[in-house]
């Protein structure tokens, strides 16, 4: 399916009538935003947040409640004073879905440790391999490589962390870089768009990463979307599918080409597709002029060839 010359449009279309205040109250950003005065801190909550944003909106809202619970109301106290060496329990007894107590306080054992390190924090560490030169899309998957190896073991020019991370651990902070199969990195992604968007309802505390690099986290809905637009034709999610989506998107908004994430992703996950044609829904819905499903079957004749998840 070729790409509509419309898409752009409708696509603003849908982004500037989005109902973003109710799909705040179930999305992990909105535990960053009330952090905004506090870089740091929403640094740290942001990690946490991003890590565990798998799975359904409330059990995620639910559990990272009760895991910020324990942090307390001050995150960068709470880090700057983690103890080292009971980071195994002192989270325990957590878990949401497979990801447990004893990753989160690895994770903030990395974070401390990485903190103490840095003078600046996480931006620093996504900026460590730019050289200082300006940064150009391409650079976008150094940058996560660069966090992706400090919250696994340590930065590229750090001293490693003394202690040996948990089973699982390591799988949580994937990397689009190296060989064999090169994952999505949705969490580093969300993460990244959340610190350097500087629009609704991102925060924009990172002023040396300029949004035009962002690219997608791609999350199932937002690659059903995609696929059905035409912006990927790949079946399956990897980095290649990233870059062909950001590509597309950038297309339309070379300056902030990820804007649009936000709306397709919550217009998935509030069910407001059905992910097949149904007139009384796909009425309303900006981009059915450009839906494959809608413009090829029509209503109520749902696709049997879904790309795989
Ligand atoms: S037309 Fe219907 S199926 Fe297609 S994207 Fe819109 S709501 Fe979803």
């Amino acid at each position: 399916m070729r790409i509509s010359p419309d898409l752009g449009e409708h696509l603003d279309r849908l982004a500037s009538n989005f109902h973003y205040d109710s799909s705040l109250t179930v999305d992990p950003v909105a535990f960053v935003q009330r952090l905004r005065r506090d870089p740091r801190a929403a640094e740290i909550v942001g990690v946490l947040s991003s890590t565990v944003a798998v799975g359904n909106v409330l059990s995620i809202r639910r559990n990272l409640t009760g895991l910020l619970q324990r942090l307390g109301e001050d995150p960068r106290g709470f880090v700057e004073a983690f103890p080292k060496n009971r980071w195994r329990t002192v989270l325990a007894p957590w878990k949401h879905r497979w990801i447990r107590a004893d990753q989160m306080g690895f994770l903030l054992l990395r974070l401390r440790e990485i903190y103490e390190n840095y003078s600046i924090g996480l931006e620093e560490v996504f900026l460590e391999k730019s050289g200082g030169l300006p940064l150009e899309p391409a650079y976008f998957g150094q940058g996560l490589d660069a966090l992706s190896r400090a919250l696994r073991w340590g930065s590229t020019n750090r001293q490693h962390t003394f202690y040996e991370p948990p089973p699982g651990y390591l799988q949580l902070f994937p990397t689009p870089i190296g060989p064999g199969s090169r994952p999505v990195c949705k969490r580093l992604a969300l993460f990244t768009r959340w610190m350097v968007r500087q629009h609704t309802p991102d925060l924009g505390l990172w002023r040396r990463v300029p949004p035009s690099i962002l690219h997608v986290p791609l999350d199932t809905h937002v690659y059903w979307i995609s696929y059905h637009m035409g912006l990927t034709r790949r079946k399956t999610r990897t980095w290649k599918t990233v870059e062909e989506i950001t590509g597309h998107l950038r297309g339309f908004d070379p300056e902030d080409p990820i804007r649009f994430d936000f709306a397709l992703a919550h217009t998935g996950i509030s069910g407001d597709c059905p992910k097949q044609p149904v007139l009384t829904v796909c009425g309303k819905c900006a981009l059915r002029p450009d839906c494959d499903l809608w413009v090829r079957r029509g209503p109520r004749r749902a696709s049997r060839t879904r790309p795989t998840k």
